[in-house]
């Protein structure tokens, strides 16, 4: 890997220029400038994306694939428009192998259910890792209740880095998917999925990729990557919430069963026989997410025109700077120090409980997640109720960083340690 120092990192004035995008940013909390580094959890909206719903809604408003009136056709256009640069942003075979759905919940939901649920028999194995968000948990738990399957969990060591080998020793015939994060949203560990995805097909077994904390940080390109299906959320790359993407390859989507019945999903239904419809619109029942989906697609629009290598260096600086501070900081320990990761800093105070550290981080504008994150297990595995975390976007500054070291000053101080 080249060494960040070694690339251009943007400048102080092209954050700036970033940060203007994003209104949101220019809030007040607590009479202080809003600190927003609760990216994992959600990201801010630049204007071109508000814009784009509301341009939606003022000018193109209607039901998308049923109308034989203008204004249906041009919503349809900007609909299907949007899964083609989707399709194109991930670098996707073909738009058809874009699914939309309300998230990478969703998304995994479905593939649990559409997909696995009818080729498990009991005593097969679903494979996960040990740092999972619970969205790509427990739909596994629910397919191994319905059918008798297996959930195995490989281990991850005290960096928050996966076994690899315990990988490779784990996955075997019984197998019948892998599914793995990208980026871990609690550790913010990447972990090596072109490996992961190798080994899983030198298997015959399928992988899913849970994208929700990648793709607005890494690239994703999913025909090199080869993963079986890329699932993500659009509210956490710069896009609006409820809408989503599941991708998966062609062949495989054909021979997936519908997961939900309804409108859009058909060609003709009589009272004894539904004939399904072509993929994607077999999996997208009822009326879609259509400014939801459009919007999407500007942020995405917007990601690449900024370059998502540079929003990385950018980050990857912010992240280097964030683990610094953090560690200069008495009594507090980093929780995820995996060597590759992504710009999220977790950490416990010894003495002071995260949802405290929190509140007294919110009294000085600054926005942090503390809490088990959706990853119960992993606070488990490290033996803590709850970290503080740190999540980091294009437009954090190196000044954030500062403010929320002061603001961890202020934690020392409320509680005399
Ligand atoms: N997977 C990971 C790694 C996440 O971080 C999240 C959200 O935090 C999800 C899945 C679930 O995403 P959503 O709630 O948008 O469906």
């Amino acid at each position: 890997m080249t060494p960040i120092e070694s690339l251009t990192i943007p400048d102080a004035p092209t954050i700036a220029r970033w940060r203007d995008d994003f209104p949101i940013l220019r809030t007040r909390v607590h009479g202080k400038p809003l600190v927003y580094l609760d990216n994992g959890a959600t990201t801010q909206k630049p204007t071109a994306v508000i814009e784009a719903e509301r341009d939606y809604y003022m000018h193109a408003n209607a039901n998308v694939h049923r109308g034989v009136h203008w204004l249906s056709q041009r919503a349809t256009r900007d609909y299907e428009g949007a899964r083609a640069r989707i399709a194109s942003f991930l670098n996707a075979a073909q738009p058809e192998e874009i699914v939309f759905v309300r998230g990478t919940t969703e998304a995994i939901n479905l593939v649990a259910q559409s997909d696995v649920r009818g080729r498990i028999k009991p005593g097969d194995e679903i494979l996960i890792s040990a740092m999972e968000h619970h969205s790509n948990i427990v739909p596994w738990q629910l397919v191994c209740e319905q059918t008798g399957a297996q959930l195995r969990v490989v281990p991850i060591d005290d960096s928050g880095t996966l076994d690899f080998e315990a990988y490779e020793r784990m996955i075997n015939a019984r197998t019948r998917i892998v599914a793995v994060t990208h980026v871990s949203n609690a550790l913010g560990t990447i972990n090596p999925v072109e490996r992961l995805i190798d080994i899983a097909h030198a298997h015959d077994v399928p992988v899913l990729l849970d994208g929700a904390q990648a793709v607005a940080h890494v690239p994703v390109d999913v025909r090199a990557l080869d993963c079986d299906f890329y699932a993500f959320s659009g509210h956490k790359i710069y896009g609006p919430t409820g809408i989503g993407v599941l991708y998966a390859k062609a062949n495989r989507l054909k021979a997936m069963p519908p997961w939900q019945g309804g409108g859009d999903m058909i060609r003709s239904v009589t009272f004894e026989r539904t004939e399904y419809n072509d993929i994607p619109w077999k999996f997208e029942a009822g009326t879609p997410n259509i400014a939801g989906a459009i919007g999407l697609a500007v942020a995405l629009d917007y990601v690449r025109a900024i370059g998502i290598e540079v929003i990385g260096r950018h980050e990857a600086q912010l992240l280097a700077d964030a683990t610094e501070a953090m560690r200069a900081v008495p009594r507090v320990r980093l929780i995820g120090t995996a060597q590759d990761k992504a710009a999220i800093v977790s950490f416990v105070h010894e003495d002071v409980h995260a949802h405290d550290v929190g509140t007294i981080l919110d009294h000085c504008g600054v926005a942090v997640r503390a809490g088990h994150h959706c990853a119960m297990p992993v606070m488990q595995r490290f033996g803590v109720p709850a970290t503080v975390r740190a999540s980091f976007a294009l437009y954090n500054t190196r000044e954030d960083i500062d403010a929320l070291v002061a603001a961890m000053r202020k934690v020392q101080e409320v509680f005399g340690r």
